[in-house]
């Protein structure tokens, strides 16, 4: 038999398996799943994207490039983050195979055993797998009763964070709430990273997805820059999740650093997919207004739809995803809503946050109509 290291035993399977298993049981027996548990646009890559990833296909930009990705990206995304009001040149940032490799590469390189993590819960399930195959030790923040915003919070993160904590991790717009924190809570963590010496990430992979808010990047804040990595992706803006592209940028004492990692591991992302990538930074403006707008109409259809069962949630101001207050049961409220309703969303115990249950509008009009007269019709709102 296999002896398997601690660092991958203690972390546990993905909670949202267990229903992604029983949505596609249900499936095979010919049952209609609506799913409203997926973290991925429903559009397409828009074409400009698509096109320019064949041409550089064509062109021959198939092998190997620079492992922190071709320079022409580099500087197209420090571009995108200048303006953004973030000062990174092309040697502070490196391009990943999506920003989930960014965090672990990040991660990898700042946490080790016994290492302190701050998180701010509901929070996305991998940075707690992250952190635990690094050997760090979580310290969570309950955002749940504050409707997830962070600044009537700000008492219970200074009580959480120390001298002990090295890394806290900052996400909004949040996945899985669609916070956007405001800048008086950003300001409130700039002053407990400052005091005491906290790197943080502030992962932005949502900032292009908002409804009339601007949501602040905090390594604008003064103070900041030197102990802010900022990680973004091309996934959610631009529908390309499959195509893996995202990249984080900070100090470049971490560049070096996680650069090591980074070579050492997955060489570089793909690319013609780098490629696509200039494009998609360059030439899509359009093409992401349209998808905002698209989520910004859904969010309101399902924000009536609930109301009118008499259901309140905190309205999201970014991403895709609300939670749904449910049973104190919700990993026992999710399957029965999948082997009733035929309705797929994710417990909010997977993030952290027992009671709740994600809900992804990312789907069709029709679908998140379908999918919420379901649940009421079998009880469960
Ligand atoms: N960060 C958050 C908060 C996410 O929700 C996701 C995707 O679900 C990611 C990072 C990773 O995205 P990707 O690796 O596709 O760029």
């Amino acid at each position: 038999t296999m002896e398997f290291t601690d660092r991958v035993t203690r972390v546990e399977p993905s909670a949202t398996l267990a229903i992604s298993a029983l949505a596609t049981e249900l499936e095979q027996d010919g049952a209609d799943v609506v799913d409203l548990s997926v973290g991925e646009p429903d559009f397409p890559t828009p074409q400009n994207i698509v096109d320019a990833g064949q041409e550089a296909m064509d062109a021959g930009h198939t092998g190997y490039t620079t492992s922190a990705g071709i320079l022409e990206l580099r500087k197209a995304i420090s571009e995108k983050l200048a303006a953004d009001g973030l000062d990174h040149g092309p040697e502070e940032i490196i391009v990943t195979p999506g920003a989930k490799q960014a965090l672990y590469e990040i991660i990898q390189a700042l946490i080790q055993d016994g290492d302190e993590v701050a998180l701010l819960d509901p929070a996305w399930v991998s940075y707690e797998a992250m952190v635990k195959m690094a050997g760090g030790d979580l310290t969570r923040v309950d955002l749940s009763e504050t409707d997830f915003q962070l600044e009537p919070a700000l008492d219970d993160l200074e009580a959480a964070v120390s001298d002990e904590t090295e890394l806290l991790i900052v996400n909004s717009p949040s996945n899985p709430t669609g916070a956007v924190y405001t800048d008086a809570a950003l300001e409130g963590v700039r002053d407990l990273a400052v005091e005491h010496d906290i790197t943080v990430i502030s992962d932005e992979i949502y900032k292009e997805i908002t409804y009339g808010v601007e949501p602040t990047s905090l390594g604008t804040l003064e103070g900041m820059a030197e102990r802010t990595v900022t990680v973004n992706g091309f996934s959610k803006a631009y529908s390309m999740t499959g195509w893996r592209l995202g990249y984080f940028a900070g100090p470049e004492e971490l560049i070096d650093q996680a650069g090591k990692l980074h070579s050492h591991s997955v060489s570089s992302a793909v690319n013609f997919v780098q490629h696509a990538g200039v494009e998609a930074l360059e030439n899509t403006d359009d093409a992401v207004a349209d998808m905002v707008e698209a989520f910004g109409e859904r969010r309101e259809l399902v924000i009536d739809l609930l109301d009118d069962h008499g259901v309140d949630v905190a309205v999201p101001d970014g991403a895709f995803y609300m939670m749904l207050p449910v049973a104190d049961d919700d990993q026992a409220w999710c399957e029965g809503a999948i082997e009733d309703a035929h309705v797929a969303t994710v417990p909010g115990s997977a993030f952290g946050t027992p009671g709740y249950a994600r809900i992804s509008y990312a789907a069709s009009e029709e679908r998140l109509e379908e999918g919420i007269e379901r649940l009421a019709e079998e009880g469960y709102l």
